[in-house]
């Protein structure tokens, strides 16, 4: 086996050939980290300074590790360990276990919610769901911090952190709840235990931790500035006096500080090692030029430690459109025009699967839920259920059914319909203002964006009463399509680390979502973990990146939304589409080529004109357009629009192409399109007259 190193850049090679010992990879976006640590892997045991079974590579997630470990298989390498922390742990623990315990019998916990909410409620706390969700994550976090039950308390005393309840109950619970896993009958371990004792039994026994560094002797670790505490006590106990350590990592990209992670670790590397090769890859292969540009102004701004690492990324690909910035006048235009454009892409020949629109909350998924299933496009809830699937919305909704069938559904019906719901949905957890704790938080979110559509709904039908609601709730729950492979993607951003897509629509861009109100309140420490959060956003992009923000919630609503802090001088001061006026060869055209006057939506772009300015298209050639497009549709065995959306079969019958010159001139046909169809697509409109 000869790795070929052809397929890295200089510096990347510098990395992935550093002779054995402490190497740091400080890597931006998009740099190509993985692919530089699984060559050094590769290297490594190439050049036979350790054998395959030898190495443990450890990353974020296990879809993350199945990566690669596929990767090392296509160049030749078997039997590398790719993990997650918890993964190797847990399968060492198994292995030492009856050394360091003896006979003692253990378990994994597999659900401990119902053991934390008996915790809870013996120290007298008031426990419900959200409650309980909230103490498991506040207990996660000291542990992953290795903090003490009685180390929590004066930790959370001089923090911005705010406890789901008065710091001292919490510690209260967490000793108890840390007592309950010791049962007679055997030790219940939680993930956080597994850590723990993994690195408890290389730190207390000789014996283990020999056997131990004879087994592994090389370790890699990927997205090092997102490890905790009690992952970087594991990782010391695997090296001891063992320097055989890569890392990688990018302090810009931390935002998972509040489960304990930091950066610290990537960033002191080179002081705890001294020696250690120190690499910095700055070429981003992900994105156009546009796109980086616009990553290194947002990034620029932060301040603190991880500021001071800052690096300059480079774009490598091909220029690409620039990004583009639109305020809208409210939140359902905003999710119209998001899915307006989205169906455009879809014509330009940009697959769906490689489109994703990423958001702050996950309450903020609703409104573009309906927008896309409205204009038929397939799409997919990443890391967790769609709007209406989502237990606390089922919830709320039984509650409106239950209320509409009460004694006092008359009352409700004489106030006006959004109150009316939010009276409902008090008791589930509606307050007035914003509760505290992650959870409740959500929860409130998610509540109050079933309000917001209530309100909304009665806004466009003034005479909607609650069956009337509850029947539409229905439908929109009933009218998702289910979800295929070529599903555009919603996700949060935090859930949209590490991947990346064509096209990205980065969508609620205002102040309050973007820094998060409680950050706002918390202070620049969250503040500027918010700006990392929209800094990964941007990276997420390929070629194409839409902002895009509203000033009020509902149609005729209030502007009473401030865009993000983050585009303060990042993009001039007239607010639409700054950056994106300009104009490119091939954008769509801005005015009606009947009447004359400025275009607004994007199927008016598409159609070059207003869809009540005359047409002056052949009905025939539309219907055989159609057809056309039913029998390809089959044949790929995709939905119709995939193939084109009803605005461009309308532009292209109005223009009645002759050459694939003609065709690509039709703002909604791209080059992929007239590659895969345009012959075909020219033979249908030739079968038709032409005066
Ligand atoms: P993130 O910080 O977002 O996790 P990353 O540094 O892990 O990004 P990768 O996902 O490994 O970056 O790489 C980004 C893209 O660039 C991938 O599609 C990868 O295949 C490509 N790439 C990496 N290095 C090179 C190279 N030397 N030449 C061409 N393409 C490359
Ligand atoms: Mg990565």
């Amino acid at each position: 086996m000869t790795i070929d190193l052809s397929a890295l850049d200089e510096d990347q090679r510098v990395a992935a050939t550093a002779p054995r010992g402490p190497v740091c990879i400080l890597a931006g976006a998009g740099t190509g980290k993985t692919r530089t640590i699984t060559y050094r892997i590769a290297h490594l045991i190439d050049s036979g300074f350790v054998s395959p079974t030898r190495v443990l590579a450890v990353t974020f997630t296990q879809r993350a590790a199945g990566e690669m470990r596929d990767r090392l298989a296509t160049m030749g390498v078997g039997g590398v360990q790719a993990r997650t922390f918890h993964a190797a742990a847990l399968r060492q623990l198994r292995y030492f276990w009856p050394q360091v315990a003896g006979e003692l019998p253990w378990k994994l916990i597999d659900n401990k919610f119902p053991l934390m909410g008996r915790a809870a409620r013996a120290v007298g706390l008031q426990t419900t769901t959200e409650t309980v969700r909230d103490l498991l994550g506040e207990i996660e976090w000291a542990k992953s911090c290795l903090l003490t039950p009685d180390a929590y308390a004066e930790e959370i005393e001089g923090s911005d952190r705010t406890p789901p309840a008065p710091a001292k109950k919490v510690a209260e619970v967490y000793r108890r709840y840390e007592e309950m896993k010791n049962r007679p009958d055997g030790m219940l371990l939680d993930f956080e235990d597994l850590l723990l004792h993994t690195a408890a039994a290389l730190e207390n026994s000789a014996a283990v931790a020999e056997e131990f560094r004879e087994q592994y002797r090389s370790f890699v670790v990927d997205e090092y500035q997102d490890v905790t505490p009690l992952q970087q006590r594991v990782l010391k106990a695997w090296l001891g006096d063992r320097d055989d350590l890569t890392v990688v990592g990018d302090a810009n990209q931390t935002i998972y500080s509040f489960t304990g992670a930091s950066p610290d670790y990537l960033l002191n590397f080179s002081r705890d090692y001294p020696e250690a090769t120190v690499v910095k890859l700055q070429r981003d292969y992900r994105s156009t030029p546009q796109v980086v540009d616009l990553a290194n102004t947002v990034i620029s701004r932060a301040h603190g430690r991880m500021a001071g690492t800052r690096l300059e990324l480079r774009g490598m690909r091909e220029p690409g459109p620039e990004p583009e910035f639109h305020e809208y006048p409210d939140e359902p235009t905003e999710a119209r025009e998001v899915a307006g454009q989205i169906l455009t892409l879809l014509d330009r020949g940009v697959p769906a699967s490689e489109i994703a629109v990423l958001y702050r909350v996950n309450a903020q998924s609703a409104e573009f839920e309906q927008a896309l299933s409205d204009a038929g496009i397939v799409y997919q809830v990443r890391g967790g259920e769609g709007f209406f699937q989502r237990p606390e919305i089922r919830q709320a909704v039984t509650a409106l059914v239950r209320a509409a069938n009460s004694d006092a559904a008359a009352q409700l019906d004489a106030v006006p319909l959004g109150q009316a719901v939010r009276h409902v949905l008090a008791p589930l957890g509606l307050t007035p203002t914003e509760p505290a704790g992650a959870q409740a938080r959500e929860r409130w979110q998610l509540l109050g964006a079933l309000a917001d559509l209530a309100d909304q709904l009665a806004a466009t039908d003034p005479e909607l009463k609650f069956p009337g609601l509850l029947a539409e709730l229905r439908r929109r729950a009933e009218s998702r399509q289910p979800p295929t492979v070529e599903g555009v993607t919603l996700a949060s951003l935090h859930a949209a680390k590490g991947l990346e897509w064509d096209a990205v629509f980065l969508v609620g861009l205002v102040e309050k979502t973007l820094p998060i109100s409680h950050a706002i309140k918390a202070g620049d420490h969250q503040i500027e973990e918010e700006r990392r959060l929209f800094y990964v956003g941007i990276t997420r992009a390929r070629e194409h990146l839409h902002l895009s923000w509203a000033q009020a919630r509902q149609e005729g609503g209030r502007a009473s939304r401030k865009r993000t802090r983050f585009l303060d001088g990042v993009l001039p001061e007239t607010a639409d589409s700054a950056p994106a006026g300009r104009s490119r060869k091939g954008s769509r055209p801005h005015r009606c080529r009947v009447c004359g006057r400025p275009l607004h939506t994007s199927t008016e772009k598409v159609l070059g004109r207003h869809e009540e300015c005359p047409s002056d298209m052949d009905d025939a050639v539309f219907e055989g357009l159609r057809e056309w497009r039913s029998a390809q549709a089959r044949e790929h065995d995709v939905p119709a629009y995939i193939i084109f959306t009803d605005a461009t079969l309308i532009a292209i019958a109005e223009a009645m192409p002759r050459t694939v010159t003609e065709l690509l001139d039709i703002s909604g046909v791209g080059p992929v399109k007239v590659q895969r169809f345009g012959e075909d697509l020219l033979s249908v409109i030739a079968g038709y007259d032409r005066n």
